[in-house]
């Protein structure tokens, strides 16, 4: 059996799961389960206790966070950037590059669009990958429904650093040059640009370290436990579909009032 174990693949994380586990370690791994489940055909267990007591905070510890740069106002990119990727899944994104600038590097096109690191085995796709003048690359992740008031008071940024984080380190998998930033643009749509803006986030040493420990961690929690907080219920997904019955309050989307309060369903 110790021999099986050993050859058993490392867990697969996303940015995704990382941002997900910053927040409650049980939303992530109940959507992994259904994910899981619908991909197999069979019904996959979430490995959390069903007598797990709920945690007040996620076990996850703090990212570096010094050095972010906050940015009012539109990116604009250099006649000399080029545009090397973008998500093809994702169908909202803005249009930050002239056709001439756009560079697709073949090897990451559809249906080979995923960004994958296996030394660590993360993988991801961010918006986009900007190659500038000077040859570094830069991921963007677009965040269209994030105005950009009070971003210093808002505590949700710090899971769109988490998220930036994991995508320099996929493009320094895939590209072959490590990022010396990402970057989170904020649209605004309804208000026609008035509160764009833009986030620089640093990624070094420490960004990567801490990056390594946490998917190492998220891989050896065996308890993956709630975390009830009204910040993280209201828009969690197994609430809204009735998979939690520790949600410390219901689901934003007017969530009928039966369904998450029934047994643990994984
Ligand atoms: S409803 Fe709350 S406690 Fe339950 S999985 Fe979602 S965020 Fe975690």
């Amino acid at each position: 059996m110790a021999a099986v174990a050993q050859l058993r693949p490392p867990e697969h994380v996303t940015p995704h799961d990382l941002v997900t586990y910053s927040r409650c370690p049980y939303e992530m791994e109940l959507l992994r389960t259904r994910h899981a489940s619908i991909v197999t055909g069979q019904t996959v267990v979430a490995r959390t206790p069903l007598d797990v007591v709920p945690l007040r905070h996620s076990p996850l510890f703090t990212h570096p966070n010094l050095g972010v740069i906050v940015n009012d106002g539109r990116l604009d990119v250099a006649p000399d950037d080029r545009l090397v990727y973008e998500d093809q899944g994702e169908g909202d994104l803005p249009i930050l590059f002239a056709e001439e600038q756009i560079r697709a590097d073949a090897r990451y096109r559809p249906p080979n669009d995923t960004l994958v690191d296996p030394t660590i085995g993360l993988s991801g796709r961010p918006d986009f990958v900007i190659q500038r003048r000077n040859g570094e690359y830069v991921p963007v992740e677009y965040k269209s429904t994030h105005l950009f008031v009070g971003y210093h008071e808002s505590h949700g940024r710090t899971f769109d650093v988490i998220q930036s984080i994991a995508e320099c380190r996929l493009v320094h998998a895939a590209f072959g040059h490590r990022p010396s930033h990402g970057i989170i643009l904020y649209g605004d749509v309804a208000g026609d640009g008035e509160h764009e803006g833009w986030v620089q986030i640093p990624y070094g040493d420490a960004e990567e370290r801490w990056l390594r420990a946490a998917i190492t961690q998220i891989r050896s929690d065996d308890t993956r436990a709630p975390v009830p907080a009204e910040r993280n219920c209201v828009s969690c997904a197994p609430n809204k579909n009735g998979r939690c019955r520790y949600a410390a309050a219901r689901y934003g989307d007017g969530h009928p009032a039966s369904p998450g309060w029934g047994p643990l369903r994984a």
